[in-house]
C-alpha cells in the first residue's frame, strides 16, 4: 500500500479530512505502520548544525593575543638567526595549540553528548495506547498528546484542544502566546494565523491538545526556514571571561615592560642589542601565562562530565560556577525530596476510615475493615489520565504517579470502569485551581467526577460538615500523607461548565497517599546544611503534609509553614524578612516562586530554584541557578533552566554543588599555579638584567622551562578530585573576585621564593668555582623542581598538603611529574641536547642540594598556609 504524502494545506481542512488523507485514525498508528512510515520519511530531526571543521578549529587555536606575541617573537628571533630560540618558541606555540585543540574537541564532545541527553520525548497514541517515544521517532499520521509546558515535537494539525495557547516567537517573532483551536482556517491565512496548527519547536503555554502529525523533520515549518537546533553554547563562564580579559591586559603590560627593559638595557646599560633582545623575549614568553586559557577550558569540560555522571546536566556553562556558590536551595517536594512512587494507604468516607494494603502499583491488596468503597474507586479511576502497565509481573505507571496509585487503589476494589465509560469532556489539573474534573458517559448515564486538594473540592460539595472534613484531612496530612478529596454529580449535556461545577457535588471521601522521602535526599540535605546552604521546600501540597515531610527530610525549621495565601498577604519588605527563617512553603502556585527568589536575593543570597511546570520558567530564569527536572519537567522549564536533573533527585543537586565547588577550586588552583610561576620565571631574568648581573638562566633555557611546564603542570590541576572539606565550607560570596588579595599575596610570596632559590643556587655554584654554563643548568633545574613542589602545594588549597591522600597524588599528577623529570634529565645529561640548550651535567651532590631546596620551599609555603588557615579558623 502506498504511503500517504504530506498534506498541503492541513490548516484549511477539517480535522477528519486530515486524518483520512494521512490514513490515520483517532486511536493512532500501529507500531508496524509507524516503523514503515519512519523508513520512508526518515527520523523527525532537523539537520545538525555543522560543527566547525578540525582544520578551522586548529587554526583558531592561534587566534589569541598571547599567541600573537609569541609568534612575533619567533619571527624576530628568526630574523636575528637565533634558530634554537625560534624553534623552542614555535614548539611552545605548537604544543599549546595541539593541547588546546584536543581538549576543546573533548569539551565539545562532552557538551554535545549532554545535549543529546536532553533530547525531547513525546507522548503518542500507538495501537490505541499512550506511549512515550523519542521525538525523533514521530511520523506523519501519529497522534500526539500535549500539555502546557511541552515543546511541540512536529508540525501538528489540532484534533482536540482545551484552553490551548502556544508561544510561536521562534517562527513568527510574536512573543505573545496565540490561542489555538481545532476549527479550520482560511487557506490563505498567514503562518501566525493558522490557529488550527501547532508548529514544531514552539511551546505550549497553557491547555492541553491532541494533534495529528502532518510534517516531520526538515519538512516542518521550522525546518523549511532552516531553523536550527539549540544554538551551540560557547565554552566560557564569567570567571573564564574575566581571566581572558586579565590575560589580554597582562600581555599588554608585559609587552610594554619588555620594551622599556630593552630600551633601558641597550641605551642606559649599553648592553649588546641582540643579546639583550633575546633575554627580553625570554622574559616576555616566560611571563605570558599562555597555557591558562586552554587549561581553564579543560577544567570546565571535566566539570561538565563529572556533573553529568552525577545526573546533573549542564545546559549553560556558567551554571557550573553559579551552582557552586549558592547559599539557598529552594526545592520542590514531590519527586525531588520524595520518591514520587505513591501508594494509597488510607481512605476516609462518610461510612468510616479504611486502611488499604498492598505495595507498588499492582492492583492487588485489601481494604480493612471491609466496606463499600466502590463509588470512591470509580471516581478515582475515571477522573484519571494515567495508565498501568504490567510487564513480567512488574507494574509501572504511564503518566502521573499519583494517578497511577489511584488506579491501583481502584483496581483493588472494582474492575476498571474505564472499559465501559466514554469520556466526553475534562478540565485538566492545573496547579493554580488544584482540581481535575471529568465528564463520562456509561450505563449509569452522564456523570462528572472531581478530584483535587481537599479545601478546594470540599468547597464545591453540598450538604457537608465542611469543618469536620477539614479536620479529617488535616489529621491525615499530619501523618505525612498526601490528601485528595473526591466528589461526583449527575450531569446532563456534553460539556463541563466550570461555573456550574462549584455547587452541588456529592462528596465521596478523602484518599491518603504515602510518598516516602528519598533516603539519599535526607543525606543530601544534611550535606547541604553542613556546607552552609539552607534548604527550603516550596510545594503545592497541603501545609500539614509539607510540615511532616520537612521534618522527616531534616530541614532546619520544619515547624513554621507559610502558605500561598500567607505570601499574598505579605508585602515585599515583610516577605524579605520572613524568608530568612521560614523553610517550608505550602499550597503555593508557581507565581509565588518568583516572589520567593526575589525576596531571597534581596537578602543578598545566591539562590538555586527547582521547577518543572511551564509557569515555573520565570522563577527559574530569575534564580542564580535555575534547575529543571529532567523526568517530569516540561520543556519550557528545561529551556529556562541552566541545569537539568536527569533523575529529578535532590541528591543530584547536592552533588552538583559539590562538583561546582570543585571546578571553581580547580580553576582557582590553575590560576594560583600559573601566575606565580610565570612571575617567578620572568622576574629572575628581569632582576639579573636590571642588576647588571650574568643571567642565571639563559633565554633559551627559560623558553624550554616554559615549554615543558607551562601547559603540562597546569593540566594536572584540571583533574583534581574534590578536596576533603569542600562541603564543610560556607558558600563563597557571589561577588568574590578571583584575583583576591590572598592570591596577589601568594603570587608575591612564591615569586620571591623562586628568586631567592634560583639566585641562591646560581651564586652558590659560581662560588664553588663551577663554570657559568653549569651554574645556569643548576638554576634551570632548580626552577623546574620548584614548580613541581609548587604543584603539590597548590593541590590542597584549603587544607594541609601533609596528608597521605595529598602525597599520593593522582595518576595525572604523577604522569606529568614523571614526564618532566625525564625531560629534565635528558636536557641535563644527553650531549646532543646539551649542545642545543647550552647545559652541563649536574654532579649528584648538587642535584641533591637542588632537591633539598625544593623541599625547603615546600616547607616554607606550607607553614605559611598553616598559619593562614589557623588565623582564618580562629577568626
Ligand atoms: P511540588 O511538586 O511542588 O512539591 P505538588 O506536586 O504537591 O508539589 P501540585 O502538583 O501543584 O504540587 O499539586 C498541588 C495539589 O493539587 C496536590 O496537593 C493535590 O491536592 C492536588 N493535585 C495534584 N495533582 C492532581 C491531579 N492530577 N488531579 C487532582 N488534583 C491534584
Amino acid at each position: 500500500m502506498p504511503l500517504p504524502t504530506p498534506l498541503a494545506m492541513p490548516h484549511s481542512l477539517p480535522a477528519e479530512a486530515c486524518l483520512a488523507a494521512l490514513q490515520a485514525g483517532p486511536e493512532g498508528l500501529s507500531h508496524d505502520e509507524a516503523d514503515r512510515r519512519r523508513a520512508q520519511h526518515g527520523p523527525n530531526r532537523l539537520p545538525e548544525i555543522r560543527a566547525r571543521g578540525p582544520v578551522l578549529r586548529f587554526v583558531l587555536q592561534f587566534h589569541n593575543v598571547l599567541i600573537y606575541v609569541l609568534l612575533a617573537s619567533a619571527v624576530v628571533t628568526g630574523a636575528l638567526q637565533h634558530w634554537v630560540d625560534t624553534g623552542v618558541i614555535l614548539a611552545v606555540v605548537l604544543a599549546n595549540a595541539v593541547i588546546g585543540f584536543l581538549q576543546e574537541g573533548r569539551a565539545e564532545t562532552a557538551m554535545s553528548a549532554i545535549r543529546k541527553m536532553l533530547a525531547p520525548r513525546a507522548a503518542v497514541l500507538r495501537g490505541g495506547a499512550r506511549v512515550t517515544v523519542d521525538g525523533a521517532d514521530l511520523v506523519p499520521g501519529d497522534i500526539v498528546l500535549l500539555e502546557a509546558g511541552d515543546k511541540v515535537p512536529a508540525d501538528l494539525r489540532i484534533l482536540e484542544a482545551r484552553g490551548l495557547a502556544a508561544q510561536e516567537a521562534i517562527l513568527t517573532g510574536e512573543s505573545v502566546p496565540v490561542e489555538k483551536a481545532p476549527g479550520p482556517v482560511g487557506a490563505d491565512a498567514a503562518l501566525g494565523d493558522r490557529r488550527s496548527m501547532l508548529w514544531s519547536g514552539t511551546l505550549l503555554t497553557q491547555g492541553t491538545a491532541r494533534g495529528l502529525v502532518v510534517a516531520t523533520g526538515s519538512r516542518t515549518e521550522i525546518g523549511r526556514i532552516g531553523g536550527l537546533l539549540a544554538s551551540v553554547d560557547s565554552l566560557t563562564t564569567p570567571l573564564v571571561a574575566q581571566m581572558d580579559r586579565f590575560a589580554r591586559w597582562l600581555s599588554f603590560l608585559i609587552l610594554l615592560s619588555s620594551g622599556l627593559l630593552l630600551a633601558y638595557g641597550h641605551f642606559v646599560d649599553r648592553r649588546d642589542f641582540s643579546e639583550m633582545f633575546m633575554a627580553v623575549i625570554g622574559i616576555a614568553v616566560a611571563a605570558i601565562p599562555e597555557g591558562l586559557p586552554a587549561v581553564m577550558t579543560i577544567t570546565l569540560a571535566i566539570g561538565v562530565q563529572a556533573m553529568a555522571r552525577r545526573h546533573a546536566i549542564v545546559r549553560r556553562l556558567p551554571a557550573i560556577e553559579a551552582i557552586g556558590s549558592v547559599s539557598v536551595i529552594c526545592t520542590d517536594k514531590t519527586g525531588t525530596l520524595t520518591r514520587n512512587e505513591m501508594v494509597v494507604a488510607a481512605a476516609e468516607t462518610p461510612a468510616g476510615s479504611f486502611a488499604i494494603s498492598g505495595a507498588g502499583y499492582a492492583p492487588e491488596g485489601a481494604v480493612t475493615p471491609a466496606g463499600d468503597l466502590s463509588r470512591l474507586a470509580r471516581a478515582a479511576a475515571l477522573c484519571n489520565d494515567a495508565g498501568l502497565i504490567c510487564r513480567d509481573g512488574v507494574w509501572t505507571v504511564e503518566g502521573d504517579p499519583m494517578e497511577g496509585a489511584l488506579l491501583a487503589f481502584a483496581g483493588k476494589v472494582i474492575p476498571d470502569p474505564r472499559a465501559t465509560a466514554r469520556r466526553l469532556d475534562a478540565i485538566p489539573f492545573d496547579s493554580r485551581h488544584r482540581f481535575m474534573a471529568v465528564l463520562t458517559e456509561s450505563a449509569e448515564g452522564r456523570m462528572v467526577h472531581v478530584k483535587g486538594a481537599p479545601e478546594r473540592v470540599l468547597r464545591m460539595c453540598a450538604g457537608l460538615d465542611i469543618q469536620h472534613w477539614h479536620q479529617r484531612a488535616e489529621a491525615m496530612a499530619a501523618q505525612g500523607l498526601r490528601v485528595l478529596a473526591l466528589a461526583e454529580r449527575v450531569k446532563a449535556g456534553k460539556w463541563i461548565d466550570p461555573a456550574h461545577l462549584e455547587d452541588g457535588l456529592r462528596f465521596l471521601g478523602l484518599i491518603g497517599l504515602i510518598d516516602p522521602p528519598r533516603p539519599e535526599a535526607i543525606a543530601a540535605v544534611a550535606e547541604c546544611r553542613a556546607a552552609g546552604i539552607r534548604v527550603k521546600m516550596i510545594t503545592g501540597d497541603h501545609a500539614g503534609t509539607a510540615r511532616a515531610i520537612a521534618a522527616r527530610i531534616g530541614l532546619e525549621n520544619p515547624d513554621r509553614v507559610l502558605t500561598g495565601a500567607d505570601l499574598d498577604r505579605l508585602d515585599d519588605a515583610q516577605l524579605a524578612l520572613e524568608v530568612a527563617t521560614v523553610d517550608v512553603f505550602a499550597r503555593t502556585s508557581p507565581e509565588h516562586k518568583l516572589r520567593l527568589v526575589t525576596a531571597l536575593q534581596a537578602n543578598g543570597l545566591s539562590v538555586a530554584m527547582t521547577g518543572d511546570g511551564v509557569n515555573d520558567a520565570p522563577a527559574l530564569k530569575r534564580a542564580d541557578a535555575g534547575i529543571a527536572m529532567g523526568l517530569k519537567g516540561s520543556e519550557a522549564a528545561k529551556e529556562a533552566a541552566v541545569l537539568v536533573l536527569a533523575d529529578d533527585n535532590f541528591a543530584s543537586i547536592a552533588a552538583a554543588v559539590r562538583e561546582g565547588r570543585t571546578v571553581y577550586d580547580n580553576l582557582k588552583k590553575v590560576i594560583s599555579f600559573e601566575l606565580p610561576t610565570s612571575a617567578g620565571e620572568a622576574l629572575t631574568v628581569v632582576l639579573a638584567l636590571l642588576a647588571g648581573l650574568a643571567l642565571p638562566i639563559t633565554a633559551v633555557q627559560i623558553l624550554w622551562v616554559n615549554l615543558i611546564t607551562g601547559v603540562t603542570l597546569g593540566i594536572a590541576l584540571a583533574f583534581e578530585p574534590t578536596e576533603a572539606g569542600t562541603m564543610a565550607r560556607p558558600p563563597r560570596p557571589r561577588s568574590a573576585p578571583i584575583l583576591s588579595a590572598a592570591l596577589v599575596w601568594h603570587v608575591v610570596l612564591v615569586a620571591a621564593l623562586f628568586l631567592a632559590a634560583v639566585f641562591g643556587i646560581f651564586t652558590y655554584a659560581i662560588g664553588q668555582g663551577h663554570p657559568l654554563a653549569l651554574a645556569q643548568t643548576m638554576a634551570m633545574n632548580m626552577m623546574v623542581v620548584l614548580e613541581i613542589f609548587h604543584l603539590f602545594f597548590i593541590r590542597s588549597l584549603h587544607s594541609t598538603s601533609l596528608t597521605w591522600a595529598a602525597a599520593r597524588g593522582t595518576r595525572v599528577v604523577w604522569a606529568v611529574v614523571a614526564a618532566m623529570t625525564a625531560a629534565q634529565l635528558a636536557v641535563t645529561y644527553l650531549p646532543p641536547l646539551q649542545a642545543i640548550l647550552g647545559t652541563r651535567p649536574v654532579p649528584l651532590t648538587d642535584g641533591l642540594l637542588i632537591l633539598a631546596i625544593g623541599v625547603a620551599f615546600f616547607v616554607i609555603v606550607e607553614i605559611e598556609k598553616q598559619i593562614r588557615l589557623g588565623l582564618k579558623g580562629a577568626s
